[in-house]
């Protein structure tokens, strides 16, 4: 789909926990310059699948791209990479922190177990730890290290990189200031993606979360090209004008009901809380279809529980090795 006369939005299938969910797709934009860059690289097997027809279509040489830039280093994300550095020599460039995630896979996964391991029982983290290692690592090569408001000239156009918080800790957005084109990676996840209708919050950092959001409400932002179909508008792969605010709108909601729901759950229940009971009544709780991914607490509880313990508003009680949370008098 062509966003503008130099950005094009190419939707490639993104596998769901077992198979692959043909209503899921993850974004791949392609910056046709005299040169071309290309954001995220989705699954491996894109390259040959879905970017080369693309170029072949617009008259370009694939051997023409030379940059790959990341929103992140999730695998929906960079799988395409290797692929395309073989046939292209395309360099890779990514955040400082996602550098060293792609770099070093297993330091990675270690630091994500750890995330919310000081909430999590022993039995949590076991159930995780061993979830985590059913994956295969691989390491990925990276060339160039992206800093927060770095301004990347790609020809045609300039993206400044813009640190967002909450999705994951090494979440770049890219904007076009002069056209006011804002590409947001998985940062912007409106009510979630469709698969599972669930939101991904990874990072454990609920303030610096509401602070992003903040500032991109702040911005001008006229065309917004987020990474996944996400609800309400599971069928567009760019949105425009006033369903940018509302997509930074829901994103936001969607938080705070999670978080009033934690508070109304201790309030209300007459014994301290697991995290995996709370989350159990919350999901479900966001709409119709809504699933919690993997069984026990979600992380999207876990980070809002943890910012109120933070805040002072709630404490943890640990009790036969498991972990309870309550309202702090
Ligand atoms: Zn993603």
């Amino acid at each position: 789909m062509k966003a503008t006369k130099f950005i094009h939005v190419l939707k490639t299938p993104c596998p769901g926990n077992n198979s692959v969910d043909p209503l899921v797709w993850t974004s791949v934009s392609v910056i046709l310059g005299d040169e071309i860059t290309i954001i995220d690289s989705a699954y491996a097997g894109f390259w040959k699948s879905k970017i080369i027809p693309f170029l072949k279509r617009v008259n370009r040489d694939p051997h023409d791209v030379s940059l790959i830039i990341h929103t992140h280093s999730n695998g929906d994300h960079i799988g395409s990479d290797e692929e395309i550095r073989e046939a292209t020599g395309a360099k890779v460039a990514i955040s400082e922190a996602g550098a060293e995630a792609l770099e070093n896979p297993g330091k990675d996964r270690e630091r994500h177990l750890a995330v919310f391991a000081h909430i999590l029982s022993k039995k949590e983290q076991e159930a995780r730890r061993e979830r985590a290692f059913r994956r295969q690592l691989i390491t990925h090569h990276v060339d160039r290290r992206l800093k927060n408001n770095e301004v990347l000239d790609l020809g045609p156009l300039s993206l400044e990189c813009i640190m967002l918080h909450g999705h994951e800790f090494d979440q770049l957005g890219f904007y076009d200031r002069d056209e006011e084109i804002l590409f947001s990676g998985d940062a912007l996840f409106g009510r979630g993606a469709i698969r599972d209708t669930f939101v991904y919050m990874r990072e454990n950092n609920i303030h610096g979360f509401y602070e992003s959001m903040a500032m991109l409400s702040e911005m001008s932002i006229i065309m917004l090209i987020p990474s996944h179909n996400y609800l309400p508008y599971d069928r567009k792969p760019i949105l425009r004008d006033r369903e940018v605010k509302d997509m930074i709108e829901q994103t936001v909601s969607i938080n705070n009901e999670v978080r009033e729901m934690i508070l109304m759950l201790l309030r209300t229940y007459p014994r301290p809380l697991g995290a995996a009971e709370m989350s159990s009544f919350i999901i479900p709780r966001l709409g119709p279809g809504y699933i919690i991914p993997n069984p026990g607490p979600d992380d999207v509880v876990l980070s809002h529980l943890d910012a109120l313990i933070k805040e002072n508003r709630v404490e943890l009680v640990e009790k036969e090795e498991s972990i309870f949370f309550r309202l702090k008098h």
